[in-house]
């Protein structure tokens, strides 16, 4: 095993595709009304993309994928390379020998880790990712974490999540290392006043502004997971209630729950509409009043509408096809539809968390197909023969559909910009305006042929 921390200058690899054979059955279910299920070929990122994010927002934290070379190429090459800054995280390559059965892939392991840790001492949360290479081979990170636990508490911590591709999509990432986290945050059993957990990875920026909102409405006791710091993770106990900030973190919700915390249903932070009834939702579980949160979340509505409106005028009207990526879907068909006037052709998601996006749902016209799962060939026949203007999906299928005249939008593109809440409901709208836009200008140069002179 060999460690790779990212400086590579080989070729990277962008993106894999998962083809997942053992489930070509193309079956179709039409199971509930308008919700269509698929099961086929699938087109995503795997887990290990979650780290692009994870690792900037718990800046004490290290990510050590057990993988491949394939494995450090694509977070290589979706993350950057730190050439200036100490990288934080890199891939225990997983090289001939382990494979062979002719080293000891613990034994391999842990030697990366003792280099890795005397090295550097400022890492107080080391999380062993688990990858598709590792879980053919299987290799236990779940038992290799707590051997290495054992040797290096109470300087370092050492959990174990899995990021693997094998039939997950990108932003479980996310919701497996958080889940793995529940288990360590503080327990407390006399928890006294309410306090309100504010479960997802925002950018920090985003969490300033929520905070200031959360105390102009009322609330005072409130705290964010995952924090800044492994350090400072939040206290929970039976008056802990927590708001999701992104749709796809079903098993770190689950985990709360266990632990004894109440999940608040509510809308998700996107747009003006899903901001104001996020933040309501909250308001309402601590007892204040809808006219106290109106009041003072007023301003904050109207400048958000303004900027929305500004991309009202490309936006009304165009339809738009979502393939499923990255769990977003539902909350954002929601946005586009009931603020920029939309008109939603299919809205695909990898899945469907009836209890968390319940709500959203009911926002969105009931003849909107909405689509579970994948099927690739069968939902690219349906979108090509709907000729949507806009298509929202992963970089797999964009290239393509753009080289067929389609226009697109990266669908990761969404999970890495800060769209969350009133001050970024006009970037979010922006962000589908751009493609629109870029089409338009590049057809008016095609059209003056100015654009063929400057190819010249
Ligand atoms: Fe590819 Fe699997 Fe590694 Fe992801 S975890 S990069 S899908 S081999």
């Amino acid at each position: 095993m060999t460690v790779d921390t990212g400086l590579i200058d080989e070729v990277a690899i962008k993106f894999d595709t998962i083809d997942n054979k053992s489930n070509l059955g193309h079956e179709k279910i039409l199971e509930e009304k308008n919700i269509l299920k698929e099961k086929g070929q699938r087109e995503v990122f795997c887990g290990l993309t979650g780290i692009v994010w994870l690792h900037r927002k718990i800046q004490d934290a290290f990510f050590l994928v057990v993988g491949s070379r394939t494995c450090a190429h694509l977070i290589q090459s979706a993350a950057g390379v730190m050439i200036f800054a100490e990288p934080r995280f890199a891939t225990a390559i997983i090289d001939d020998k382990d494979l062979a059965g002719l080293a000891d892939a613990n034994e391999e392991l842990d030697k990366v880790v003792s280099q890795l840790l005397s090295r550097r001492p400022d890492i107080k949360l080391l999380f062993l990712v688990g990858s598709c290479p590792s879980e053919v081979i299987k290799l236990d990170l779940s038992n290799a974490a707590a051997r290495l636990c054992k040797k290096y508490l109470p300087d370092v911590k050492v959990l174990n999540y899995s990021g693997s591709g094998i039939e997950t999509t990108f932003t479980q990432g996310e919701d497996a290392c958080l889940r793995s986290l529940v288990p360590e945050m503080p327990k407390v059993d006399n928890q006294v006043n309410k306090k309100l957990l504010i479960v997802g990875t925002l950018a920090d920026v985003i969490e300033d502004q929520f905070s200031r909102l959360f105390k102009k409405i009322g609330i005072e006791d409130f705290a964010f997971f995952p924090p800044r710091a492994s350090s400072n993770l939040p206290e929970i106990g039976p008056n802990t209630v927590f708001l999701l900030a992104q749709p796809f973190l079903a098993e770190t919700a689950l985990e709360l729950e266990k632990a004894g915390c109440k999940h608040v249903t509510a809308m998700f932070p996107f747009g003006v509409e899903g901001s104001y009834e996020w933040f309501l939702s909250a308001a309402n579980e601590f007892g204040i009043s809808e006219s106290k949160v109106k009041a003072e979340l007023q301003p904050y509505i109207n400048r958000a509408k303004h900027a929305v409106d500004k991309s009202l005028e490309l936006l009304n009207g165009k339809s738009v096809f979502f393939f499923p990526d990255s769990q977003l879907e539902i909350p954002l068909a929601r946005f586009l539809q009931n603020e920029l006037g939309m008109e939603l052709l299919e809205v695909g998601t990898p899945y469907i968390h009836k209890k968390h996006v319940n709500k959203e749902i009911s926002k969105i016209s009931s003849d909107v197909q909405i689509s579970e799962g994948q099927d690739v060939e069968s939902q690219l026949d349906r979108c090509t023969n709907a000729k949507p203007d806009l298509i929202v999906c992963g970089l797999g299928l964009a290239n393509p559909l753009e080289a067929k005249g389609f226009t697109t939008k990266w669908a990761i593109e969404l999970v890495f910009s800060p769209i969350h809440g009133f001050d970024q409901a006009g970037d979010l709208a922006e962000l589908f305006a751009r493609p629109l836009n870029r089409r338009n200008k590049l057809e008016d140069l095609n059209h003056s042929g100015q654009f063929i002179e400057d190819l010249k």
